[in-house]
């Protein structure tokens, strides 16, 4: 009896904010976790003390709206999510800057893209400026969660999901918006390194018409099995060819793929079979801003290992959120090995990765208004 008291007890609402739209309850936990060291952080196996819920329903829209004590959520085994998979999700960072200050890099850019993940999956959209003002809420409750160790981040994970519980293959009427965090170490405890890539030349993870530019789940569980293969013979990741001819390089595992070649970039375009990656878009808008031309092409596998032969492929890698930018050291397809750059980091890819971090830390220059302060 006493217990069950203590427990409704613990939960205080600290404040109820009225929105334009919807209101957000804020419930603090009275059992807040230690900090783990920052040394040690990983990748994805912590998280904070709060997370931020709400669920929409049809006719009614967006409601209940609350930050809360991290943990689990009440969910039927119905819910269509676990049946057809309408799921969406987004990945992005808050890092400490200079001055020890808050920022997030173009936030805005993601919960648009994930409003047009979510059109291709009949998912209802999100308001952008609502859900940023929201997720700097859950920051500010959060902020000695954010570690301020070189390269280290807190991870942001928006998500999306069916909650209906029926077995009708429809579309849901029903859905649950909720975004966790979690402190993420550096990407690279000694600089940057080359990784060791196959190119996977059966299985693909995008066709034309599918769902490749939408961040939705099941474009990663289907990747999982190439990934496995890959991992196996000794690489790390792996590159997609297109779905069509398999002869077009597409993109490394959850990251956009950049050759250069005589000097100038080249990415594949976007054209429904790439996940738009904001890093992707940053880097081009960066490396032409230094100068550098950058062609948004699709490249024939073959010809990247004609030209590495002819000594002409100057380097290559990988870019997204996680690792900004993972230098591609040597490229595996069919039976043949092509070692890039001696297997070291090029010079146009340090170049790019010191500008964009120094950016995103408030060392360099915001010349395109990327930075978003939270505090
Ligand atoms: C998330 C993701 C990227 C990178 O996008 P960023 O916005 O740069 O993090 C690239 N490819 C795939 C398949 C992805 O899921």
């Amino acid at each position: 009896m006493c217990a069950i008291m203590d427990y409704k007890l613990s939960a205080i609402i600290i404040y109820i904010q009225k929105g334009d739209n919807m209101e957000l309850q804020v419930i603090k936990t009275q059992n807040p976790k230690q900090i783990p060291d920052y040394n040690n952080l990983g990748f994805g196996k912590y998280f904070t003390d709060h997370m931020f819920m709400m669920t929409y329903t049809e006719g009614i829209g967006w409601h209940d709206a609350k930050i809360c004590e991290y943990g689990p959520i009440p969910m039927q085994p119905g819910a269509q999510v676990f049946h057809y998979g309408q799921a969406t999700f987004e990945g992005m960072k808050a890092y400490r800057d200079q001055n020890d200050k808050i920022t997030l890099f173009r936030p805005l850019d993601n919960f648009n893209r994930m409003n047009r993940s979510n059109d291709r999956l009949c998912m209802p959209h999100i308001d952008p400026e609502w859900v940023l003002g929201v997720l700097e809420q859950l920051l500010l409750i959060e902020k000695e969660w954010i570690p301020n160790l070189p390269g280290t981040s807190l991870y942001i994970r928006p998500f999306m999901i069916a909650s209906e519980s029926s077995l009708g293959v429809k579309v849901a009427s029903e859905y649950i918006f909720m975004i966790i965090l979690s402190p993420v170490g550096s990407y690279y405890a000694e600089g940057l390194q080359p990784t060791s890539i196959y190119v996977e030349d059966s299985y693909v993870r995008a066709m034309d018409g599918g769902t490749g530019e939408a961040k939705c789940a099941g474009n990663y569980a289907t990747s999982l099995l190439p990934y496995k293969k890959a991992k196996e013979m000794g690489y790390s990741q792996v590159l997609f060819l297109d779905g069509k001819e398999k002869k077009y390089v597409e993109e490394v595992g959850t990251s956009n793929a950049f050759f250069v070649i005589d000097g100038k970039l080249y990415t594949s375009p976007l054209k429904g079979t790439i996940l738009p990656g904001i890093t992707r878009d940053s880097i081009i808008k960066v490396a032409r801003m230094k100068g550098y031309e950058v062609v948004e092409e699709a490249l024939a596998i073959d010809y990247i290992f004609d030209i590495a032969k002819q000594g002409k492929l100057d380097e290559s890698f990988a870019s997204g959120t996680a690792a900004v930018i993972s230098p591609i050291g040597k490229l595996s397809y069919k039976d043949d090995v092509i070692v890039i750059n001696n297997n070291e980091i090029g010079a146009i890819a340090q170049e790019l990765y010191d500008t964009l971090t120094g950016i995103q830390t408030g060392k360099l220059d915001d010349p395109f208004n990327w930075v978003h302060h939270v505090n």
